[in-house]
């Protein structure tokens, strides 16, 4: 079909097919991609409003088994360099987030192998207890096959026992392209394969749990591949419903094993675009200005995103991998309202909460992100020990305090 047959299909309320998008992202201009994009945006969200969320990314350790050639952030078991954090540094990091007007954290870490199901469901209800209305989301879909290989129990209860533990939604890491040929030569098949990501994530929605969708793109995956995975998110969105919305990133490439370069602006919003017009069952698409920066990230209000994501307090694993933006509230309004959109905060479920927080009363600004441990501190978490120690290194660590 013509490239404007297409646009007219878009226009019209069609539904692309594969060998459609395909050809929209390689033959279509830039400024026409964008131009249907935000047509479908302003369609789905008529009164010009753009959100954000107020949330902490806590990334409770950088131990992991897993060891995808893609990612600067893992420390392999025994590193000097490794951390837990401990439940009392996790307290510490939730009073911040209040602070300045959050009520969620956004947890996810390493495969760690001394890290049982209880040490989840532990800290879960400890959290509970002190802070009732605070929000968890929490492990994305291949955290949660570890947990069920770790505990020798079904992804489905594992998934009950969390959320009996104070689990409220589930974040959509881990996906990279949901291609198991580019999942092999990431070396995260292992981790979880294209089906197993999305298994997960069909048992939380059966369970009533809402979760995010992503896609790494931009390392060895074709762009037929980068549909491929678009297409099996819209497969699953239309079973479940569950998803509430859709983040892309490019790859960071700086201090990973694979290496190579960083996808350009154009492509990450032609990506971004391209997935607005086949995702036509998700309501929202939020900017990666994490890892594009915070001009991309005003750029893709034009280009199909409806949200600007959280308001970053802190980030280890894009800073790993050499990017490090900053935006605190101020600077995500002030973005929002210079691309010409009313800004307002919402919850995960993309309820609205208000108006910016920082016009209804005095919070600290964060004009750098936080880390999950300052550099130096080697402490270790106090109730690891609680647990069953399962790595050799763990197990020397114990005997001689180390
Ligand atoms: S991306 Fe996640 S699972 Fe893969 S090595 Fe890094 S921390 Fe581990």
């Amino acid at each position: 079909m013509a490239i404007e047959q297409l646009a007219a299909k878009i226009r019209a309320g069609g539904r692309l097919d594969r060998a459609e998008a395909l050809e929209l992202y390689t033959q279509a201009p830039t400024a026409l991609l964008g131009r249907l994009a935000d047509e479908v945006r302003a369609r789905k969200h008529p009164d010009n409003v753009v959100t954000y969320i107020i949330d902490r990314n806590v990334n409770y350790t950088n131990v992991c088994v897993a060891r995808c050639n893609f990612c600067a952030f893992y420390r392999p078991v025994g590193s000097a360099e490794s951390y837990v954090l401990g439940f009392e540094e996790i307290f510490r990091k939730i009073d911040e987030t209040i602070a300045v007007g959050g009520a969620q954290l956004l947890l996810q870490g390493g495969h760690n192998p001394d890290l049982p199901l209880a040490w989840y469901e532990d800290l879960f209800r400890a959290v509970k207890e002190r802070y009732p209305t605070f929000k968890l989301h929490a492990l994305s879909p291949p955290e949660v096959v570890h947990l069920s290989r770790m505990s020798r129990l079904p992804v489905p209860s594992v998934l009950d026992r969390l959320i009996a533990a104070g689990l409220d939604s589930v974040p959509g890491g881990g996906a990279e392209i949901l291609v198991d040929r580019v999942r092999k030569l990431l070396n995260c098949y292992g981790k979880a394969t294209a089906d197993e990501w999305l298994g997960v994530m069909r048992h939380a929605h059966r369970k009533g749990l809402r979760t995010t969708a992503t896609m790494m793109y931009g390392t060895v995956e074709t762009v037929d591949e980068r549909l491929e995975h678009l297409f099996r998110l819209r497969e699953l969105q239309d079973e479940t419903g569950g998803f509430t919305a859709f983040i892309a990133w490019s790859y960071q490439p700086d201090h990973t094993e694979l290496g190579g370069g960083e996808a350009t602006g154009i492509e990450y919003l032609r990506t971004l675009a391209t997935a607005r017009l086949v995702l036509d069952n998700f309501d929202n698409l939020q900017a990666s200005w994490v890892t594009q920066g915070g001009k991309v990230g005003q750029l893709s209000l034009a280009f199909g995103s409806n949200d600007m994501g959280s308001v970053m307090i802190e980030e280890n694993v894009v800073r790993a991998a050499g990017a490090s933006y900053c935006m605190d509230e101020v600077e995500i309004v002030r973005n929002i309202e210079d691309a010409g959109f009313a800004p307002k905060r919402r919850n995960m479920h993309y309820e609205i909460l208000g108006d910016p927080i920082f016009r209804e009363r005095l919070v600290p600004r964060m004009l750098e992100l936080a880390v999950a441990r300052v550099d130096g501190d080697t402490s270790r978490a106090p109730e690891v020990v609680n647990y069953p120690a399962r790595s050799a290194a763990e197990k020397k660590a114990r005997l001689t305090g180390h």
